[in-house]
């Protein structure tokens, strides 16, 4: 299981979680964090990933396109 970093704008304190999906608001003052770019906890690589909802739902969209477009 991999952890997480990210660092609170607001109050400039690290936090951690082990997972990439879902909300992430700072412990200390409850910032939303969800936008702030994630951070290996162990290395302080930033890590590029890509949330469930942005990618599925633009994927679903190109794909019903691709499908209206082929049928004869
Ligand atoms: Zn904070």
């Amino acid at each position: 299981m991999r952890l997480y970093r990210k660092n609170c704008d607001k109050c400039n304190k690290p936090s951690f979680s082990s997972s990439e999906y879902g909300e992430w608001l700072c412990p200390v003052c409850g910032h939303d964090l969800t936008a702030q770019p994630f951070f290996d906890a162990v290395t302080f690589e930033q890590l590029y990933i890509k949330t469930l909802s942005g990618s599925t739902s633009l994927s679903f969209k190109g794909k019903e396109e691709n499908e209206n477009g082929i049928t004869r």
